[in-house]
């Protein structure tokens, strides 16, 4: 089955579903031969296939930001194409350099989520780091720097999982259920010691302040990702405060407007998170979760997407 066809299936599935809106999930957007930093590396589009993409949906939908998109549902008339908003998540520098001008051809905008502490690459974001350190880093060294960052046995134990083959998602699946402070702490340690052996042009590109406040004026909507991209249903109330908060006022620093958008790290939330996300004025926030529940009502601070490839 051809890209092409695959995605005419998703927009048939979500259109089955009678849904009057549907809200896609992207990630990196590479060119040629550029190596993925993204650490999921299948849900890296090139910049060919998003065209292709692009010019099926525009034909078929209806494209607005989030932050318009229930103010057009209630407007729109009864035929009307359906509505689709497109997301780009992690804050990589090509949806400036590859996506904002295919989306620019196309007439449409997105709505691009960012977090503040990898702005102007001053970090990488922890999934990255450990993604990376699993490709590149000399085994002796990683277990060694490894075991000096992580005190619990059994979590001393899970670099084990991943040296024979190297297989970074797994890795990544168990530090998704540790304590996120323990997480993002040892990430940057790690990332201090090991970063040496990290090839150059391997290393994730993120979008600097210019360039964010260049994609919002161009019409494109900027929204809030969490500072760190800490799992948020396995930090404390205070790092989620911290994390919205902080995250949210550096972003309307660069655009110079109230941000009404958000995107759990990971999908992940639950009430408490729910709520600092309201709290903090977000107005509408998407998750990971792609069950297309058309019989339920809308519940405009978990809107589900599905994760685009
Ligand atoms: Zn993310």
């Amino acid at each position: 089955m051809t890209r092409d066809s695959l995605i005419h299936n998703l927009i048939v599935r979500a259109s089955s579903f009678c849904r009057p809106f549907t809200i896609l999930c992207y990630h990196e957007v590479s060119q040629g031969s550029d190596p993925p930093s993204y650490c999921e590396p299948e849900q890296v589009v090139s910049v060919q296939s998003l065209r292709r993409q692009l010019q099926l949906l525009t034909k078929l939908f209806e494209v607005v930001t989030l932050r318009d998109l229930q103010k057009t549902l209630h407007q729109r008339g009864p035929r009307a194409r359906p509505l689709l908003v497109l997301t780009f998540d992690d804050s990589y520098e090509s949806v400036f350099t590859h996506t904002a001008p295919l989306l620019e051809q196309q007439g449409v905008r997105a709505t691009i989520f960012v977090s503040t502490s990898v702005v102007d690459c001053k970090r990488v974001l922890w999934p990255e780091v450990i993604y990376m350190l699993v490709r590149y880093a000399p085994l002796v060294q990683l277990i060694e720097a490894w075991q000096d960052n992580f005190k619990e046995p059994r979590v001393q134990r899970a670099i084990r999982l991943v040296t024979n083959p190297r297989r970074p998602v797994q890795l990544l699946e168990f530090l998704k259920r540790l304590p996120a402070s323990q997480v993002l702490e040892a990430t940057q340690n790690l990332w201090k010691e090991l970063s040496r052996f990290i090839p150059e042009d391997a290393r994730p590109r993120y979008l600097n302040a210019h360039q964010i406040n260049a994609l919002h004026q161009a019409g494109f909507e900027i929204g809030g990702h969490s500072l760190n991209h800490p799992i948020l249903t396995q930090a404390s109330e205070e790092t989620v405060q911290r994390e919205i908060g902080d995250d949210k006022k550096q972003l309307e620093e660069i655009v110079g407007q109230p941000l009404v958008s958000f995107a759990y790290p990971n999908g992940n939330y639950n009430g408490v998170v729910q709520r600092v996300v309201a709290q903090q004025g977000y107005r509408w926030a998407v998750t990971l979760d792609g069950r297309l529940r058309s019989n339920e009502p809308i519940d405009w601070l978990a809107l589900e997407r599905i994760e685009q490839r």
